[in-house]
């Protein structure tokens, strides 16, 4: 159903409705007194429910007309474009979702039925009898909205003043009150202001991006860590603004948001759009509907900002785009990196990549001349890639219990001489990876998953890293009923950080680790007092391999650079290049040059070996080359099968029938395997068991996968998820 030739539908008509409801297919209604249009979001009854649907074509049903149910309510919003819709039905049949959960996705804003809510705002009127400089800065802060009216919210952070001092101005007649939607359009952003001066190199870039504006085409913008990439990509939002059209930037991870929103008030004089999940239900519903209404030009979220009904979208950047968060892995399992692709290439978008290490698919895409690849070479200014070296631990014996070596605790010695800042590099959250029983070997797993529990002294709780599960840390085996005889195996962050702090009592050490913050605004805070330079020693997981900038930070010491080389995982090698390379670019980004130490027992390994040379060309053409040879992607195509139940029995016999009922892959040419236990074999209590299916490039995978399994019915409480391009095999 791509091609309309209806577009508006007399009352009375039938007409076909998608909901947000788990169903198969579309729900005929009765067009409602004044008639609906193609796209037009609705209210329709549903058994005793209302519920939201969208106005999809004709009626398809031979139900007679009388017999249908009236559409309750036509939503005061733009319909919905052809473009976005085109896009839902798309991304549905690459996915294998059903469209409604597509349709779920686009309509993700709370309130959206409850209609315009009015608020107060605020205009200038006469001219205030005495004109204090804060008075003088409100007026300001109009001129710099157009004249807009504003929110007493809006004005008091604009002028930093109080809100007694609007009160006041309005009481004098200075400011007219009046009422107006709540959902006001965002502040204008003005792309002719100066940007930074940009470097040749910087130049040349954002030259080729602004040719490129306002037609679909992919450019992969690879720099190095501090490169200035940032500052390239905010020039091809500027030239999108400028043909008047809207800008979408993605980025992986809240804690980054706000100093990249300080970097575009600072270019445009305005804040943008936010969308993330930390945004209250008011912000995501203006923000849904300015979307629409095109009064938001530049967005600025998370992978789901890619489904809101911009109105005329130009440009998409995926920053980091490598970034793992791209993919989601529950519910509706896209890749927002490649959906936002698939939509631009609908709109008549740009799309700009940018990464450091970008993925081993942009690679190849980019190396093939699908994707266009532009290269910052250098550091902007003075700063330069940190020195890399490895540490050999293979002749050293260290003591029990300690992680640091010789090395590496002489090189922090250095630093906190000169008053500069190290980071301890562990991708290990909590005190211990592994608890044992010394008397008997017992080691404490989750009674609900197959996963070891992970001691966290700072909970004081043991931990289960699948579910999310705590117990209390015991004192006695659990087995054998020894007294004290439990004890921790391996590192964690937090054990580092006790070993950091014996080491060197006197420096001031801060931990990063996503479960010792309550909220992203604490984190934030850390982050920025860190960078502020509160802190000598850094401790840290991959939250800090993202992009923070610390400018006083001149080492990074890698504690464990071999783990994740061993995870038996397609991506390990790439992702321990990517996360290594990231993590060493935290170092020296200023005017000091830094020094990155790998701790290893294979300095000759391969990928390390790529690392420490900065070969990173080399390290791709290694790798492409091996998944080449294997047709692994993107040579070829993968699609898993994740069936999960919890009857093992029951998942297993789907999973059997399943691998032996294949003719329509056999049919491509494709191979199946399994079914096997997943790598986790057990979630909350839920067994799984998956199916790998491997395609050549061109198969229609997903044809062949929706032939496949029509009509399987999984029993019981079994549940099948397909998961198309999988990034993670567990
Ligand atoms: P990347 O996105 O490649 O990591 P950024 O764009 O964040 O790099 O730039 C790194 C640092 O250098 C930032 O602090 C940025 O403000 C600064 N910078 C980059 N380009 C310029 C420029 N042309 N003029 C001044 N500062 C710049
Ligand atoms: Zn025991
Ligand atoms: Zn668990």
């Amino acid at each position: 159903m791509s091609v309309f030739a209806v577009t508006s539908f007399a009352p009375g008509q039938p007409v076909a409705v998608l909901t947000t409801q788990p169903l198969d297919r579309f729900l005929d209604y009765r067009a409602p007194e004044g008639g609906v249009r193609l796209g037009d979001f609705v209210e329709v009854p549903l058994g005793p429910r209302k519920v939201l649907g969208c106005v999809w074509g004709e009626a398809e049903g031979d139900f007679p007309v009388e017999k249908l149910r009236p559409i309750t309510r036509v939503l005061d919003v733009p319909p919905m474009r052809d473009e976005l819709r085109e896009f839902l039905v798309r991304a549905a049949d690459y996915t294998l979702t059903p469209l409604s959960l597509m349709l779920f996705l686009a309509t993700r804003a709370p309130g959206l039925f409850s209609g315009p809510q009015m608020i107060r705002v605020y205009r200038p009127g006469e001219p205030p009898a005495r004109l204090t400089e804060a008075r003088r800065r409100v007026l300001d802060v109009f001129e710099g909205y157009g004249g807009a009216a504003l929110t007493v919210g809006e004005i008091t952070r604009a002028a930093d003043v109080t809100g007694s001092v609007v009160h006041t101005m309005a009481a004098q007649g200075a400011l007219i009150e009046a009422e107006a939607p709540k959902d006001q359009p965002y502040p204008l952003l003005d792309p002719s202001l100066p940007s930074k001066t940009l470097s040749d190199d910087q130049a040349a870039a954002a030259e080729v991006l602004k040719s490129r504006a306002d037609a679909f085409g992919v450019t992969l913008l690879k720099g190095v860590t501090g490169s200035g990439k940032t500052e390239v990509y905010l020039e091809a939002v500027a030239e999108c603004l400028r043909k008047g059209r809207q800008a979408l930037v993605l980025l992986p991870e809240i804690g980054l948001t706000e100093g990249f929103l300080e970097r575009v008030e600072a270019r445009f004089g305005q804040r943008p759009g936010e969308w993330h999940s930390g945004a209250t239900m008011t912000e995501r519903r203006r923000l849904w509907r300015m979307a629409g209404e095109g009064r938001v030009q530049l967005v600025v979220g998370a992978r789901s900002a890619l489904f809101l009904p911009y109105r005329d979208l130009g440009l998409i950047v995926i920053d980091e785009e490598h970034d793992g968060s791209y993919k989601q892995d529950e519910g509706v399992l896209y890749n927002a990196r490649d959906m936002a692709v698939l939509r631009a290439s609908l709109a008549q978008a740009q799309v700009v990549l940018a990464s450091a290490t970008p993925s081993l698919e942009s690679w190849a895409n980019a190396q093939s001349g699908k994707y266009q690849r532009l290269d910052l070479h250098a550091r902007f200014g003075v700063a330069e890639l940190p020195e890399m070296r490895a540490l050999d631990l293979r002749g050293q014996k260290l003591p029990h219990g300690r992680w640091i070596s010789e090395g590496l605790k002489a090189a922090v010695d250095e630093r906190l001489a000169n008053k500069e800042q190290s980071l301890l590099f562990l991708n290990r959250r909590g005190y211990a990876p592994v608890t044992t029983c010394r008397a008997c070997g017992h080691q404490i797993a989750c009674s609900q998953c197959d996963a070891r529990m992970v001691e966290h002294r700072f909970l004081n709780r043991l931990m289960c890293h699948q579910c999310g599960a705590t117990a209390p840390i015991p004192t006695a085996c659990p087995d054998c009923k020894t007294e004290g005889s439990m004890h921790p195996i391996g590192p964690g962050v937090e054990r580092l950080e006790e070993e950091t702090r014996a080491t060197w009592p006197e420096a001031r050490v801060a931990v990063l680790s996503s479960d010792l913050f309550g909220s992203a605004r604490a984190l934030k805070e850390q982050i920025a007092s860190i960078a502020g330079g509160e802190a000598d020693i850094v401790i840290g997981t991959q939250l800090v391999a993202k992009g923070h900038n610390f400018p006083l930070l001149t080492l990074v010491g890698v504690i464990d650079a071999d783990l994740g080389l061993h995870g038996g995982d397609l991506r390990a090698a790439e992702r321990t290049f990517q996360l290594i390379r990231q993590v060493a670019g935290r170092a020296g980004r200023h005017d000091k040059p830094g020094l990155a130490l790998l701790q290893t027992h294979q300095p000759d390994h391969p990928v390390i070996q790529a690392i420490l040379s900065g070969d990173d060309e080399g390290f791709w053409r290694a790798e492409a080359a091996e998944r080449e040879a294997l047709g692994m992607p993107p040579y070829g195509r993968l699609a898993g099968i994740i069936l999960s139940s919890s009857s093992l029995e029951q998942a297993f016999d789907l999973g059997n029938h399943l691998a032996m009922n294949a003719d329509p892959l056999l049919a491509i040419g494709a191979q199946i395997f399994g079914p096997a236990p997943a790598p986790i074999a057990r979630v909350r209590g839920r067994h799984r068991v998956r199916l790998l299916i491997k395609a050549a490039k061109g198969a229609p995978l997903q044809a062949a996968i929706r032939q496949w399994l029509a009509g399987i019915k999984p029993p019981g409480d079994t549940r099948l998820a397909v998961d198309i391009d999988p990034q993670n095999f567990w």
